[in-house]
């Protein structure tokens, strides 16, 4: 390991006064070792730490930064609008162009803003159940929802890096009416529905599962959840926290409910629709928005909702994310796949690299397509930690867990991925060769 002396500083400094020195968990690097590095800088594809080293960064903020870093656009407009004031507290038209935006763009009818994706979420289970006056929720092992009382069973992301079986603080009460299912199991899913199904007020899951490495919903699985969820009078909640204004300029509803003909009852946004500010959103059906006060009786606010520094990174985003935009995140993420191919497969370690359209992840020492949680789980994680480090050492800054997806931005460029292009054999390697113990 390349020792960063002034990071390790920082980092003995942030131990000092927050728990574990980091503001969330996986920042921490507790599943590859070794100290966090500090990032002083970035630019388009390109990060800089605080010891001066350059990296290629493929986490992305984890996925709000579509565009790359710094984006000359997006800091011009943030700066325009923070000289005219940070927050009023009173509505403003930024917050109206980017609601605007993404009605346009997806399904959604009617959005609130607020400033995560674990507000998004929490809202949007507070609103399911007041519009339908059921307690009983479902979700999929492996999912992560954001780090919501009643969402964390079984939640993918930090939860299961750090291999938290369940998190003290959360109430056996608070998740008794959550139902944990596996993912992609219709079968599963018709069953809970024929014990529950009148108690059941939503259905939530990941557009496509990017929280425990990348496993895309089977075809027609999402669908069938939407259809399932509407016989049985239940919401159903689809999370594009994650996938929203990513894999397509309509989240992951662009890959198949437009095709299929379906919609979501609600949808959650977040990480790209913020441009790297705290902006997030749920959204769905008029009908059931409109049960949100000060409409209707569904109590939801927020002091920085809708925060107009934050909605003109957002809106300033997604304007420039274009179809030319999304060609080159598509094609980015293409190169990059086949590049991991070609270091992995002279290696003979068995791997299977899985994708939702431009998000993708690398399953280490499988060799069955991975479907589900426990899928993931079986995975040979402790070969992702040699695999980081080279990789880290050579100048590529991945995510600190085999359980995150690899995010790439429409900043990609040739210079970027001929870094990844030398560095990727020697990481395979050492991933081939490491041993439990390494
Ligand atoms: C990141 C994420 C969340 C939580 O968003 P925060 O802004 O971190 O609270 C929720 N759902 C999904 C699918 C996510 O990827």
């Amino acid at each position: 390991m390349t020792p960063t002396p002034a990071s390790q500083q920082l980092f003995d400094r942030a131990r000092a006064v927050s728990p574990g020195g980091v503001n969330s968990p996986v920042r921490a690097f507790r599943a590859v070792g070794g100290t966090p590095i500090f990032m002083a800088s970035g630019r388009g594809a390109w990060l800089t730490d605080v010891d001066g080293r350059r990296y290629v960064d493929l986490v992305g903020s984890w996925g709000p930064m579509l565009l790359g870093h710094a984006h000359p656009e997006v800091i011009a407009a943030v700066g325009e609008a923070a000289a005219r004031g940070t927050s009023f507290g009173t509505p403003s038209e930024p917050e109206v162009l980017l609601a605007e935006e993404i009605v346009d763009r997806t399904s959604a009818e009617s959005v609130r803003m607020v400033s995560s994706g674990t507000e998004a979420t929490m809202s949007a289970i507070r609103l399911a159940r007041g519009f339908t006056g059921r307690n009983k929720i479902v979700k999929f092992a492996g999912c992560y929802h954001g780090h919501v009382d009643a969402l964390l069973a079984q939640a993918g992301s930090g939860v299961v890096t750090l291999g938290l079986p369940e998190t003290p603080g959360v109430p056996a009460h608070v998740t008794a009416d959550t139902i944990v299912l596996p993912y992609n199991d219709r079968a599963a899913v018709e069953a809970a529905f024929a014990e529950h199904g009148d108690q059941i007020a939503c259905l939530i899951t990941e557009a496509a599962a990017g929280n425990m490495g990348v496993v895309p919903p089977e075809p027609g699985f999402n669908q069938f959840l939407s259809q399932i969820c509407a016989q049985n009078g239940a919401l159903f909640i689809s999370d594009e926290v994650m996938t929203g204004f990513r894999v397509t300029r309509a989240g992951h509803w662009g890959l198949d409910g437009q095709r299929e003909g379906w919609t979501p009852d609600l949808v959650t946004y977040g990480k790209v629709m913020g441009g790297g500010f705290p902006a997030a959103a749920f959204g769905g059906r008029r009908d059931v928005m409109e049960q949100l006060a000060p409409v209707g009786p569904v109590y939801q606010a927020g002091t920085l909702s809708g925060n107009p520094i934050a909605t003109t990174a957002g809106l300033t985003t997604l304007r420039l994310a274009d179809a030319a935009a999304y060609e080159r995140l598509d094609a980015v993420s293409a190169q990059l796949q086949s590049l991991v191919r070609d270091a992995l497969d002279p290696t003979g370690l068995p791997y299977v690299l899985q994708n939702a359209g431009n998000m993708f992840s690398v399953f280490w020492g499988v060799d069955a397509p991975v479907t589900d949680f426990a899928g993931a789980q079986a995975q040979e994680a402790w070969r992702y930690k040699p695999f980081f480090h080279a990789m880290l050492d050579a100048g590529v800054y991945l995510p600190p867990s085999a359980f995150e997806c690899w995010f790439v931005s429409a900043a990609h460029d040739e210079e970027a991925l001929s870094r990844i292009a030398e560095a990727l054999p020697g990481a395979a390697r050492a991933a081939a060769q490491a041993t439990t113990e390494s």
